[in-house]
């Protein structure tokens, strides 16, 4: 079993970007947001569950998750939220875990990234250490407006049913600051790369 470093930060925190140095470094990323992109994508294992509990008005035309049709309902009631989770996360923690289990002899530790990993007892419990993606709410609003065109009303939503950056940051072991430049986060993701190469050493 390998050494899990928990990825986590708020939505366009840089989340994404950080993962990927990580990557680039040799080590293997496991993303539960690509996860659950991929159970719901057409043929995705989750939809079967999901047409069944919410009825076919929230596929698309090819049979994946119609995101907006999904949106309106859990907007509209919020126990449809738990009843789509309770169909999901299940499926996106053994995917997960299997993803960890295989070829780990490949990676000396994973990076396992998680949006809610603060906000979920479950990972917290799973990772070995927390790495926080951190910077400003002004900056997460500006870089999800620019990235996805999302109203600015919505992206504060979705920012206040995630944990606040006091909890994020009290919840880390390590915090990576994306506040600057893009260039900046190489530096910071070699330190932490060469520490958790050292900790793994030691965990095994
Ligand atoms: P997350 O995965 O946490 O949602 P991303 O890594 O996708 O965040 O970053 C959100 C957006 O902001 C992306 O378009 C990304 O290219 C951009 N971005 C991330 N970090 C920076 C930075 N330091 N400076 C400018 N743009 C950034």
């Amino acid at each position: 079993m390998s050494y899990v470093v928990g990825l986590t930060g708020g939505i366009g925190s840089g989340k994404s970007a950080v993962a990927q140095l990580f990557a680039e470094r040799g080590i293997k990323v496991i993303d539960t947001d690509a996860i659950a992109h991929a159970l719901t994508a057409a043929g995705g294992a989750a939809m079967p569950a999901i047409r069944a509990e919410f009825g076919d008005g929230v596929a698309n035309a090819e049979g994946a998750l119609d995101r907006a049709a999904m949106r309106a309902i859990v907007f509209a009631d919020p126990s449809a939220r738990k009843r789509l989770e309770s169909i999901l996360h299940p499926l996106i923690r053994s995917e997960s875990e299997r993803r960890l289990l295989a070829d780990s002899a490949d990676s000396p530790y994973a990076i396992l990234m998680v949006p809610l990993l603060v906000e979920s007892g479950d990972y917290r419990k799973r990772v070995d250490r927390i790495a926080v993606v951190d910077c400003a709410e002004a900056t997460q609003i500006d870089r999800v407006m620019s990235r996805s065109g999302l109203a600015r009303s919505e992206i504060e939503r979705i920012l206040a049913a995630q944990a606040t950056r006091a909890e994020r940051l009290a919840a880390a072991d390590d915090v990576i600051d994306n506040d600057g430049e893009l260039t900046a986060l190489a530096p910071q993701v070699e330190r932490l790369h060469v520490h958790y190469l050292a900790l793994s050493r030691q965990f095994c």
